[in-house]
């Protein structure tokens, strides 16, 4: 049926296209991509041809009227790169103004990095905030930190490998000591975990910037540590007081 596809595509293995990803993007009237370069690597390795249009920051405005209006008689999907349209990519607006104007809108649920990091880190996951990427600027991302510092949650962040180091400094700077995970090259040949202190995996990539893509994930502030039986005495004895 007609309407916007929003499908999840690898990020790294190609195997991990589903099979519903692969048909629906087989049979695709329009398929909207970051940069059809990938895409058309995508497309050759399930042999199918379809036609591509850009869709991304830049052009978006633009070109997202027309790709509203085909969606009333076609196949329109939205791929990114990699992973999942809309996580810290292109595509919110376009499923806000496709259910405006009334078009059916589908998932089609895949990879992730931020939750696959989050399943490589053996952190708590029972609560989780995701950051995308903190800003470049050293005041910016120090400001970005500091509102989240408080949050009960182990946080999951994108980032690049040149700015790996300055990113965990920046971190362990504002969060103090938190157990942390530089996650990499999530599903490809050179995937890796490495855990430690934020200050410990600040140290280990100052002087090494790692290449490929990270997901840094960090766990939640402590515990405040369990009252002693002298302090609830205490505690009790002090509200005991003030009672009438
Ligand atoms: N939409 C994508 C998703 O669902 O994960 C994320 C797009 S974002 C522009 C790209 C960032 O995702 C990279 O800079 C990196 O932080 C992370 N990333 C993507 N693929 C990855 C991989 N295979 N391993 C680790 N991180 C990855």
């Amino acid at each position: 049926t007609p309407g916007l596809y929003i499908v999840a595509t690898p990020i790294g293995n190609l195997g991990d296209l589903s099979p519903r990803a692969s048909a629906l993007l087989a049979r695709a009237d329009v398929i909207a991509v970051e940069d059809s370069r990938v895409t058309a690597g995508l497309l050759r390795h399930i042999g199918v041809k379809r036609p591509m249009t850009p869709y991304h920051d830049h052009n978006a405005e633009r070109v997202r009227p027309a790709l509203i209006s085909r969606m009333a008689h076609e196949i329109v999907v939205l791929v990114s790169d990699a992973g999942t349209p809309l996580i810290s990519d292109p595509g919110y607006k376009l499923v806000r103004d496709a259910r405006a104007a009334g078009h059916a809108v589908t998932t089609i649920p895949g990879p992730c990095a931020a939750i696959a990091a989050l399943t490589l880190a053996g952190l708590p996951t029972d609560r989780f905030f995701f950051l995308g990427f903190l800003p470049a600027k050293a005041q910016a991302r120090a400001q970005a930190i500091a509102e989240v510092a408080t949050i009960r949650a182990t946080l999951v962040l994108y980032e690049s490998g040149p700015r790996l180091a300055a990113t965990l400094g920046a971190l362990a700077e504002g969060l103090g000591e938190r157990e942390a995970a530089v996650t990499r090259e999530i599903t490809k040949k050179f995937e890796e975990c490495v855990t430690g202190t934020l200050a410990t995996l600040a140290e280990r990539y100052a002087d090494a910037p790692p290449k490929g893509e990270i997901v840094i994930v960090v766990g939640p502030p402590g515990e405040a540590p369990p009252a002693t039986q002298a302090d609830a005495d205490a505690a009790l004895t002090e509200a005991l007081t003030r009672l009438p």
